[in-house]
C-alpha cells in the first residue's frame, strides 16, 4: 500500500524567495503603490532575510494596513443579519481539509450504519428560511456538500440519467437516498422567500450543477439567477495555485476553472465575494499568488467582488491533520499578517472581513485594527447546533455586535449583502434593530450566560 503523503514529503515550485527587501515593500505599501507578489511575500514573512516573524516589522505592516482601511472605508464596522442554511452534508469529493461532509453512501436508503449528516428537501429549506425571515434576517447563505443526486434542473437530471456511466460523473439517482435534495433550481426558488437575498452556488457547486454536460457556467448561473440566486460566495477557492490544490483537494476543480466560473457568474450580473483558506500546506508565496489572482479577477469582473474573506484553516478533525500532512494551523502572527496584506494588496476590493467564527471574539476584534472592516453576520444556524444535539440556533445578536464594535471605538453599521444599503447604529439609542434581531424584541435566542451553560454541558 502506498504510504500517505506527510509534511516532510511536500516540495513546491512556488517558494517564498524574492529579490525585494522588506523595507522597500513596506515603503510601497505605505505610499499606496500597487504591490507585486514579491512585495506581498516580504510583508507576509516580515522579510525573507530573516527566519520567523519579526514582531516590530509585523506591527509596521499592521499599522500600514490599518491606516489604509481608515482611508478607504473610515471607522465603520459592518455586519449583516443572515442565516446559514446548508442543504446537505453528503459529499464524496474527499477534500483533505474538510470536516463538514459525510460520505454520501451513508445517506442511501438501504444503509444500515448510523447516519450523522443531513439533507433537506426544498420544502424544508423554505420553512427554515421563512422562519428566519420572520425573525428579521434578510440574507441566506447556503453552501452544501456535492450530493451525488443533486442536479441543476430536470433537464440536467435527464442528461445524467442517460449517461453511459453515471458514477463516472458522480451521479446517483435520488430514489437511492433517504432524502431527495431536489434540484439546485428548486432549492434556490425555495430559499428565495419574500425577497431575501440568496447567497449561494460556489464555483465548485456551479461545476456540480453542470457535470456531465456541455452547459456553460454562464448558462448554469443564468438559470440559477432566474430561480432566485442573488450573489455567489467565492469559497472553494482554498489556495488558487494548483500544486497546493493537488495536495489538499485533488477532487476539486482547478484554479483556471474556479476563475472561469466566477467570471461567468459576474457576466450574468451576479455579485461575488472572494476567500482564501490558508494555514495548511501552503507557504507565503502561494498566499501572495492567490491574492494576485483575486486582484486580477476583480479587474476583469469590473469590481463585482464586494469583500475578501481570509479563512484560517481549522486543523482539528481534518484528514490533513490526522494523517500528519500538517501539524497545526496558522499562528496568530500569520493570521494578522494575512488580514493586513489582504488589505494592502487588494487595492480594488473595498472590504476585508474578520471572521469571528474562525478567530473568536477577542482576536476577531483585533483584526478590525489590522485592516479588516467587516465583522460577518448574525449567522442563525440551525444545523450546526442540531448536529451538536442542541435545539437552538447559534448566532450573534445586534446587541452583542454593538457592544463589541463600540468597545474598540468604531461605529457599528448594519449592511445588506452587497453593501449597497447601510444603517449606522446609535449605541445610545436601543433597541438596535428590533425588526432584524433573532427575536421580535431584538434579543438573542440564547443569552451569553445560557450559551456558557450549554458549553459546559457539552464539555461534560
Ligand atoms: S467539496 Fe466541500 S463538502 Fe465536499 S469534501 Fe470538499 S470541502 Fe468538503
Amino acid at each position: 500500500m502506498e504510504r500517505p503523503v506527510t509534511e516532510a514529503d511536500l516540495t513546491f515550485e512556488c517558494v517564498p524567495d524574492t529579490d525585494q527587501s522588506f523595507e522597500n515593500a513596506l515603503a510601497k505599501a505605505r505610499d499606496g503603490d500597487r504591490l507585486t507578489v514579491d512585495d506581498a511575500v516580504e510583508l507576509l514573512t516580515t522579510g525573507t532575510d530573516i527566519d520567523g516573524i519579526d514582531r516590530r516589522r509585523k506591527e509596521q505592516v499592521l499599522e500600514a494596513a490599518d491606516r489604509r482601511r481608515a482611508e478607504i472605508v473610515g471607522e465603520e464596522v459592518t455586519f449583516v443579519a443572515n442565516l446559514n442554511n446548508n442543504v446537505t452534508t453528503a459529499c464524496n469529493v474527499g477534500c483533505l481539509f474538510c470536516n463538514f461532509k459525510d460520505s454520501a453512501h451513508t445517506f442511501e436508503a438501504d444503509y444500515e450504519g448510523e447516519m450523522t449528516g443531513f439533507t433537506k428537501t426544498p420544502a424544508e429549506s423554505r420553512e427554515i428560511v421563512a422562519d428566519a425571515v420572520d425573525r428579521g434576517i434578510y440574507e441566506v447563505t447556503s453552501v452544501s456538500g456535492l450530493h451525488p443526486a443533486f442536479v441543476l434542473d430536470e433537464e440536467h437530471r435527464e442528461i445524467l440519467e442517460g449517461h453511459p456511466n453515471p458514477k463516472e460523473v458522480n451521479y446517483i439517482p435520488a430514489d437511492r437516498y433517504e432524502t431527495d435534495p431536489g434540484t439546485y433550481v428548486e432549492q434556490m426558488a425555495a430559499m428565495s422567500v419574500d425577497g431575501v437575498h440568496v447567497h449561494s452556488m460556489t464555483p465548485e457547486e456551479g461545476y456540480h450543477a453542470r457535470r456531465g454536460t456541455d452547459l456553460t457556467y454562464e448558462e448554469v448561473y443564468s438559470r440559477l439567477q432566474d430561480a432566485g440566486l442573488d450573489t455567489v460566495p467565492g469559497t472553494a477557492a482554498e489556495i488558487l495555485v494548483d500544486e497546493v490544490r493537488d495536495v489538499i483537494c485533488p477532487g476539486k476543480i482547478g484554479t483556471d476553472e474556479w476563475l472561469e466560473a466566477m467570471e461567468a457568474a459576474a457576466s450574468v450580473g451576479l455579485g461575488l465575494t472572494a476567500t482564501i483558506m490558508y494555514g495548511h500546506v501552503e507557504n507565503e508565496a502561494h498566499r501572495a499568488v492567490h491574492l494576485q489572482r483575486i486582484r486580477e479577477l476583480q479587474d476583469r469582473v469590473d469590481g463585482a467582488i464586494t469583500e475578501f474573506v481570509p479563512l484560517s484553516f481549522i486543523h482539528q478533525n481534518t484528514p490533513l491533520f490526522e494523517h500528519d500532512v500538517v501539524s497545526g494551523g496558522a499562528s496568530t502572527d500569520e493570521d494578522e499578517l494575512m488580514i493586513a496584506v489582504s488589505r494592502l494588496f487588494l487595492d480594488n476590493v473595498d472590504h476585508v472581513q474578520s471572521s469571528w467564527v474562525k478567530y473568536g471574539d477577542e482576536q476577531g476584534l483585533k483584526m478590525l485594527n489590522c485592516g479588516a472592516d467587516d465583522f460577518m453576520g448574525t449567522i442563525l444556524s440551525e444545523e450546526i447546533t442540531k448536529r451538536a444535539g442542541g435545539t437552538y440556533g447559534e448566532f450573534r445578536s445586534f446587541e452583542e455586535y454593538v457592544d463589541l464594535i463600540t468597545s474598540i471605538g468604531r461605529t457599528p453599521v448594519e449592511r445588506s449583502t452587497d453593501y449597497d444599503r447601510r444603517r449606522a447604529i446609535d449605541p445610545d439609542d436601543p433597541p438596535f434593530g428590533p425588526e432584524l434581531g433573532p427575536n421580535a424584541d431584538g434579543t438573542p435566542l440564547l443569552t451569553r450566560e445560557e450559551r456558557s451553560e450549554r458549553a459546559v454541558l457539552a464539555d461534560d
